[in-house]
């Protein structure tokens, strides 16, 4: 009985002990080690010419015993000698079993994050098995070999016994799971049937390049006897049929000008369990030192969930066709959390002991680019598609407005433009910078009113005097808008290059303004005369008002911005708007 190194105790350990509630990554962690034995097989064929193999025949192969509660996972790849059964099984992460040291030691008590967010590898195997048996055969070599192990004694490591791969080209390794007794809390006994398999494969190792296959029972109507009579009835019989469990060729990693779209629409509804199809589909690619492919979509509708606290984020992280995340935070920002899609990288490493600083910097790269996509995709849309545009405005407006909120503003630089507020004047929903195109003559400022309706707010006399004096009035009714405002402060308007027909303009930043905002400015300086006139003739009469409400007013006086339907109005002394100050006691969540 050989003794595991320290280092792989530790790991193993932390799988038998594992209360992790995703067990079911064990086989996407055998699978895509099956599938990285097939490749190395394959490269070791382009390299040496000596080696002859039938690429396409390559596979890997479930099978499971419900009786004897095993699964074995077999491959064709290129199998390991005894010698390399011994290191590679013994020690875990050859190359990296130092940093999966420190790393544990600074992620204490993290254990199910290292689990979900990386491939942990072989040992994850004895989160649901506590005997595993390795049979293996190396290319070209003539005896199969079997490591054995619970886990808790050690290893041993035999001489395969005969027909235990045998046959004379049969390299490869099968990977024997005894699956520990099934307890409520997790469920292993859903792994040893043919759906429970197919499920986890499709879940998680769909896109693996190599076909993974399965014998699968079946049924089928017998033939009907040459001499059967009036009354006979169809009898059924079951046979057993090979079924490919992956679809192997990642959609994602086509160029788009390949792919119709309505295959990208069954896939994004398959996948992300949408009935409806994707407003957008954005695929693109990058290669270099950081390659990645990525595929997001643009949904139609708001999830029903995406505006409470259950509603999780994040795009499917794949590194070399096996899922590593099915959410991965980190790839997009708040606002966008509408986006789903995949984001498929071989430079981002499955295995726990490489360097998790340098990957979250590959993330990051990969997060910036894949915000720069989504936005210049709203763009186009907004500038060509008005209709789905606001369409989606409708649907997921208010997030982009809360990226302006929770940035403190600093976001709005990016999101401002990708805004839609309804129009007093054009009845329309219009973007702030059409908004400040069609400014009247000497304004200076975007309004904009906020209430409960849009009826409401269009009905109050600072919205009716801005509009009698030529000012649209931009109609909020979100109670995000005026703190996103309030931020905002102002709007960036890029300088316009002039050419001989168009004056072109400095860039300039526009003030935004509440319009219910008493000491905003609308009157013009004969109306403003006449207020004062007014107010000096009949001073004696307003301070008896005020003195009759109890002093609940700060002042009474002639305004000169009012329209000529309205006699009176009740304003705010403050910066802060009446409706705002009334929403601020119950702060905007999302
Ligand atoms: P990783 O796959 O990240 O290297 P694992 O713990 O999953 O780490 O596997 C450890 C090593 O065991 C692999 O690097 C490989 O050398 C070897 N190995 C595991 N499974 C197989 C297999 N099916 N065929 C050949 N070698 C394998
Ligand atoms: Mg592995």
């Amino acid at each position: 009985m050989k003794q595991f190194k320290t280092e792989s105790k530790k790991l193993l350990d932390l799988m038998i002990n594992s209360i992790y509630t995703n067990k079911e990554i064990f086989l996407r962690e055998l699978i895509s080690n099956a599938s990285d034995a097939i490749d190395k097989l394959s490269f070791e064929s382009l390299t040496n010419p000596d080696i002859k193999v039938d690429q396409a025949a390559l596979a890997i192969r479930l099978s499971f015993d419900k009786d004897a509660r095993t699964i074995t996972v077999s491959d064709d790849g290129i199998g390991m000698t005894e010698e390399e059964l011994d290191k590679n099984l013994g020690t875990i992460a050859h190359s990296g079993s130092e940093q999966f040291k420190e790393e544990n030691a600074e992620h204490q008590g993290d254990d199910m994050d290292i689990i979900g967010q990386f491939g942990v590898g072989f040992y994850s195997a004895f989160m649901v098995a506590d005997k595993v048996r390795v049979v293996s055969r190396a290319f070209g070599a003539d005896q199969a070999f079997a490591w054995e192990s619970d886990g808790v004694k050690g290893y041993t490591i035999e001489p395969a016994a005969e027909g235990e791969r045998s046959g004379a080209d049969d390299h490869g390794t099968d990977v024997i799971l005894y699956l520990r007794k099934s307890t409520d809390a997790d469920d292993t006994d859903r792994f040893l049937s043919e759906w429970g398999l197919r499920d986890l494969v499709r879940k998680y190792s769909n896109y693996v390049r190599h076909p993974i296959t399965m014998m699968v029972t079946k049924s089928r109507q017998k033939p009907k006897p040459a001499d059967a009579g009036d009354d006979y009835k169809p009898e059924y019989e079951d046979y057993q049929e090979l079924e490919t469990l992956n679809s192997m060729t990642p959609i994602w990693k086509k160029r788009s000008g390949d792919v119709e779209q309505k295959d990208y629409d069954e896939f994004y509804k398959s996948t992300f369990h949408d009935f409806a199809d994707p407003l957008r589909t954005i695929s693109f690619h990058a290669e270099g030192t950081l390659s990645y492919d990525a595929l997001l979509f643009i949904p139609s509708q708001a999830p029903f969930d995406l505006y409470s606290k259950d509603y999780e984020k994040g795009l499917a992280l794949y590194t070399s066709n096996v899922l590593i995340q099915e959410k991965c935070a980190d790839l997009l920002p708040d606002y966008y959390n509408f986006v789903r899609g995949i984001v498929d990288s071989p430079d981002v490493k499955l295995n726990i002991s490489r360097e998790t600083l340098q990957q979250n910097a590959q993330l990051r790269a990969i997060a910036r680019r894949v915000e720069k996509k989504v936005t210049s995709e709203l763009e186009d849309m907004r500038d060509k598609d008005r209709e789905s545009f606001e369409k989606f405005f409708e649907n997921f407006g208010r997030g982009l407005k809360f990226g302006i909120y929770s940035s403190y503003g600093s976001k709005a630089s990016e999101l401002a433009d990708l805004l839609l507020f309804w129009s007093a004047k054009n009845q329309s929903m219009v973007t702030l910078k059409e908004y400040v195109d069609s400014m009247a003559d000497g304004q200076d400022k975007v309004y904009y009113a906020s209430g409960e309706s849009r009826e409401l707010v269009e009905q109050t006399p600072a919205v009716k005097g801005a509009l009698a004096h030529g000012y649209d009035v931009l109609v909020c009714t979100e109670d995000v808008d005026e703190f996103m405002f309030q931020f905002m402060r102002s709007y960036h308007v890029d300088a316009v290059a002039g050419d001989s027909e168009h004056k072109g303009s400095e860039a300039r930043d526009v003030e935004l303004a509440n319009v219910a905002d008493a000491n905003l400015d609308l009157a013009t300086e004969d109306e403003k005369k006449e207020a004062e006139r007014l107010n000096d003739e009949n001073k004696d009469l307003f301070a008896a008002i005020k003195e009759s409400l109890d002093d609940k007013v700060t002042d009474v006086k002639v305004s000169a911005s009012l329209d000529a339907d309205t006699p009176a109005t009740v304003s705010a002394a403050g910066p802060v708007s009446l409706d705002m100050e009334r929403r601020l006691q119950g702060q905007p969540g999302m």
